[in-house]
């Protein structure tokens, strides 16, 4: 029997009525790149039929050959870039998805995790569906061919009824554009204008690529139909109270973005800041682990006073280490991913900073680097909370057992990483950093207290996610 995999973290964009929407949709999905760097695919509509290209790689392999854009006719388009986990990582799960029913054809991207796609799945396989992919968002596809409601938009409400979890979608059918986003709003979506042109993105970062208006963010639970009649919204499901991901402030976004009303960059900066008053500490040069350390050390270094520096070098030109599905390609990709600056490093009490410790392996390997590039004390700080538990929601954190702060203790931590000191930051000093008001971010990989409840699964019971001390 094939188990349904999470989606885990991807990103998706698409536009509606440009003359060139495959080519707006390719500079969006290069903008979203660090979302996913597995594989990647668009799906135009020509208004009589749907075309697709889509392909395990990053979107520059992916769309080198312009001739591909021929192929992917039509004035709207929606896109996704993928990253998944082992198993998953197979071509026949490259999204969009695109399927042919009795009402026509629809493509779907999706973001997020569907927590109860197994049940789903299972239910649908007994009533003799057969399942294409092994991704959850077939099952969504699945429900909507199902349903006997007659829009599109009535469709789609009928499906997600039944789904519950994280998931930013978009549709597109040989006339519409829908978007959707789950009534937590676990990830981020936003509207974009180009003219007469409207846009949907993960992030804002694509939208500033196309020089689209940031028009606004999609709201948690919120239905956005765009097709000849314009823009308009709906609010189907049944109110929850919003809790978008923290985990995407002091990680996966990009810091030039705006996410639930806040830029990355400021949230991660004020992180640091808020580091440097949780943890002081006596050193020469605060450096980052670049790229996503880089805000939060900067705010560590203005509010403490010590010297920011650039003591690691990173090569751009290779893809985040930790999305390598084999732990034998990881390790080796810390070392080619980063190199000590050892005239700066040299002699040095170093202060540095990243914004987790997943397995720990990463640490290990840049507290060796760093003091084999002459560092006299290399303190190693986070400008997060410890990653205790897995995320079930969309972003790729392991099971507890792989999760290196659920099983030990800050000191046994930081003997294992080697560091002179190791510090994180606490969850009263984060929420306060991210300035929370009155939403209720989730942050269950800190906390374990998830929003939307998930079926059991026995391994994770096993290791005692269910028994909280
Ligand atoms: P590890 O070696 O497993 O401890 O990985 C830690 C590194 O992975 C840190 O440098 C983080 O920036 C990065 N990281 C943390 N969470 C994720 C994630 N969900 N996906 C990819 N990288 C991550």
């Amino acid at each position: 029997m094939k188990f349904v995999r999470p989606e885990e973290e991807c990103g998706i964009f698409g536009v509606y009525n440009h003359p060139e929407a495959a080519n707006l949709t390719y500079l969006g999905l290069y903008a979203l790149q660090h979302r996913g760097q597995e594989s990647c695919g668009i799906v135009s509509s020509d208004g009589m039929y749907l075309h697709s290209h889509k392909s395990m790689g990053l979107v520059a392999d992916v769309f080198e050959d312009e001739e591909i854009f021929r192929t992917l006719p039509g004035k709207s388009a929606i896109g996704h870039v993928r990253y998944s986990t082992t198993g998953s990582s197979v071509s026949k799960n490259v999204q969009p998805i695109i399927v042919d029913y009795s009402r026509g054809s629809i493509a779907v991207a999706h973001n997020g995790n569907i927590v109860n796609a197994q049940m789903i799945k299972d239910e649908l396989e007994a009533w003799g569906s057969i399942f294409q992919t092994t991704m959850d968002t077939e099952i969504i596809v699945h429900l909507l061919a199902m349903s006997k409601a007659n829009s599109l938009l009535d469709r789609i409400t009928e499906a997600l009824v039944r789904v519950e979890g994280a998931y930013c979608l978009l549709f597109l059918s040989e006339t519409q554009m829908v978007a959707v986003r789950d009534p937590n709003g676990f990830r981020p979506l936003c509207l974009g204008k180009r003219g007469d042109s409207y846009v949907v993105a993960s992030e804002s970062c694509a939208l500033d690529l196309l020089e689209a208006q940031f028009v606004r963010e999609i709201e948690p639970g919120e239905v956005v139909v765009i097709d000849k009649d314009g823009v308009n919204s709906f609010f189907p499901f049944k109110k929850v109270n919003p809790t978008p991901c923290i985990f995407e402030f002091i990680y996966f976004a990009r810091p030039d973005s705006y996410i639930f009303g806040k830029n990355v960059y400021m949230v991660r900066k004020e992180l640091g800041r808020q580091l440097a008053r949780e943890n002081k500490i006596e050193a020469d040069i605060v450096i980052p682990v670049p790229d996503s350390g880089v805000p939060a050390a900067l705010g560590y270094a203005q509010e403490s006073g010590i010297r920011f520096e650039f003591g690691l070098m990173r090569n751009h030109y290779i893809g985040r280490t930790f999305i390598e599905p084999q732990q034998s390609i990881r390790h080796f990709g810390v070392k080619i991913k980063l190199n000590p600056v050892k005239d700066i490093i040299k002699g040095k009490r170093v202060i540095v900073i990243d914004d987790s410790i997943v397995r720990g392996t990463t640490s290990r390997k840049i507290v060796k680097m760093i003091r084999s590039a002459g560092a006299a004390e290399v303190h190693t700080l986070i400008s997060a909370p410890p990653t205790d538990y897995p995320c079930y929601y969309g972003i790729d954190t392991p099971t507890r057992k792989e999760l290196i702060s659920s099983s030990h203790t800050i000191e046994e931590i930081r003997k294992y990483v080697t560091a002179d000191s190791l510090g994180y930051l606490s969850v009263e000093g984060m929420m306060k950093a991210v300035g929370t008001g009155n939403t209720d971010f989730c942050r269950a990989c800190f906390s374990g207290d998830y929003p939307v409840e998930f079926p059991i699964r026995l391994p994770e019971a096993q290791l005692g996610l269910f028994n909280k001390e």
